[in-house]
């Protein structure tokens, strides 16, 4: 017999059905009748075994059956009387009156309850046990909102002529302002690749090989120290386009957010999204993230979307020269280009970045590029580079460039964020499925770890007495 979901049970009532599936929860009143709540990936349903209905094998197995056991069961679906209707269930109309009952798989007692709310339970325990909390109704929740959301992120993008395409991950160092993580090259002794702090100059080059419409659900790596709403990988609903101004790509964008979370059942307050400057938000708020929620929102759900525009190209470093805000491949506004092209009136300059803000959160930021490379050349030269370093550093870009790139811009939305406005979590490990422990290391595997001394000499590492 083909196997039924738990939640095509309420269509098939009066017929025989075979489910598979965990104990979520076991009740067993007297000795004949035992009630279990079994789950499967849609959800749970009432099943009911009457010892004198089931066959004699299922009637030894089932004093065993405990939480989280993993069964197989036949069984006929009946109608509940209208007293035991439970409105909560998606199955709450029916219940399964058990035949067949086999265990594919026994189970620990669980280190903590899965079957109730595991917020409240210690972090490390958690992520150790990562699999089984993953099992919770809440877990279970925000991940598949998380590819509800990048699945309808990526409908929308097909739909407009973008095409999804895969850069590197082992890649050359791309200044995103964070630290990279670095992975040795074992064929090219004393060398090391960095991973992606995001696909910056790979989406680029797309744009100057022609494909002007690009997307990527791009993972991206910062080595920074972590934080609530900050680990180190994330995803990236990453995008560039070819042949735009700011407000086109700003325009797509929204789009884009509206048809989504409109499509997911939220609300958001303000459409089209409101503009604000960088001078306006520090003004206004003190910050250039903020919330534009009233306490009613809040409780509602609201998503509270503004663009951010107009900020500064460049801030003081603490040793008194010069280093980009945001994006250093970033056009500078037009009216700013005389004098970003000669290095003059440097903190006047702004740039054509555009952050997205979310009910306080960056949910996203992009800008125009610098597609022409004596404009690029220019920035670096503001931030003291020589022309040997400038080489070094974008020498593949300043080459491209040569070749015919056209005008681009582009924006990465932060999946992890946006979850976070979604489901009201205030973790980004909530809405990833294996995330890294407060103490930096990966749930459940425990890295990172050591490395015996033959792989560190492979990669030719010495091995530091520390
Ligand atoms: N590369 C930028 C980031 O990852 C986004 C962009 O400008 O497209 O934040």
């Amino acid at each position: 017999m083909q196997r039924t979901w738990n939640i095509d049970t309420v269509q098939k009532v009066g017929e025989t059905v075979k489910l598979n599936g965990w104990v979520h929860h076991i009740r067993r009143m007297g000795d004949k009748l035992v009630f279990i709540d079994l789950r499967d990936s849609t959800g749970l349903v009432q099943v009911v075994c009457y010892k004198p209905d089931l066959d004699a094998e299922a009637v030894i197995v089932l004093d065993e059956v405990g939480s989280e056991y993993v069964l197989e069961l036949e069984g006929v679906v009946q109608k509940r009387g209208e007293k035991q209707v439970n409105p909560d269930l998606a199955t709450g109309t029916i219940e399964v009156g058990v035949k067949k009952l086999v265990i594919l798989n026994r189970c620990k007692t669980p280190p903590f309850e899965i079957d109730k709310d595991t917020s409240g339970i210690n972090e490390e325990l958690r992520l150790k046990y990562r699999y089984l909390d993953l099992r919770s109704e809440r877990l279970q929740k925000n991940l598949r909102l998380r590819n509800q959301f990048v699945q309808a992120c990526r409908n929308f993008l097909l739909k407009q002529k973008f095409v999804e395409i895969e850069t590197p991950y082992l890649t050359k160092a791309t200044p995103e302002g964070s630290r990279d993580f670095v992975v040795p090259a074992r064929l090219q002794p004393g060398k090391f690749f960095a991973l992606p702090q995001s696909p910056q100059q790979y989406k680029q080059l797309l744009m100057v090989a022609g494909f002007e419409r690009y997307f990527q659900l791009a993972r991206a790596f910062r080595d920074e120290d972590p934080r609530a709403d900050r680990g180190f990988e994330h995803t990236q609903v990453d995008i560039e386009m070819s042949f735009v101004e700011r407000d086109d790509v700003m325009a797509m964008v929204e789009a884009m957010v509206i048809e989504t979370v409109e499509s997911l059942g939220f609300t958001i307050k303000q459409k089209p999204f409101p503009r604000i400057t960088y001078a306006e938000s520090i003004a206004k708020y003190g910050a250039d993230k903020f919330d534009m929620r009233t306490e009613e929102d809040k409780k509602n759900n609201i998503l509270a979307y503004a663009w951010v525009v107009d900020f500064p190209f460049f801030e003081k470093t603490e040793e008194g020269g010069w280093t980009f805000t945001h994006n250093p491949f970033s056009m500078p506004k037009p009216e700013f280009l005389a004098d970003h092209l000669t290095g003059k009136n440097i903190e006047q300059i702004l740039t054509t970045q555009y952050d997205l803000v979310c009910n306080g959160y960056e949910s996203g930021g992009g800008s125009i590029r610098a597609h022409d490379s004596e404009i690029l050349k220019a920035t670096y030269r503001i931030m003291g580079y020589s022309e040997q370093e400038i080489q070094d550093s974008v020498g593949h870009m300043l080459e491209a460039f040569g070749y015919g790139a056209p005008p681009h811009g582009g924006i990465a939305l932060g999946v992890e964020r946006n979850l976070m406005n979604l489901t009201g979590e205030v973790f980004l490990r909530e809405v990833q499925s294996f995330p890294m422990t407060g103490s930096a290391h990966t749930s459940v595997m425990d890295a990172p770890s050591e490395l015996p001394e033959k792989s560190l000499r492979e990669v030719h590492i010495t091995k530091l007495n520390v």
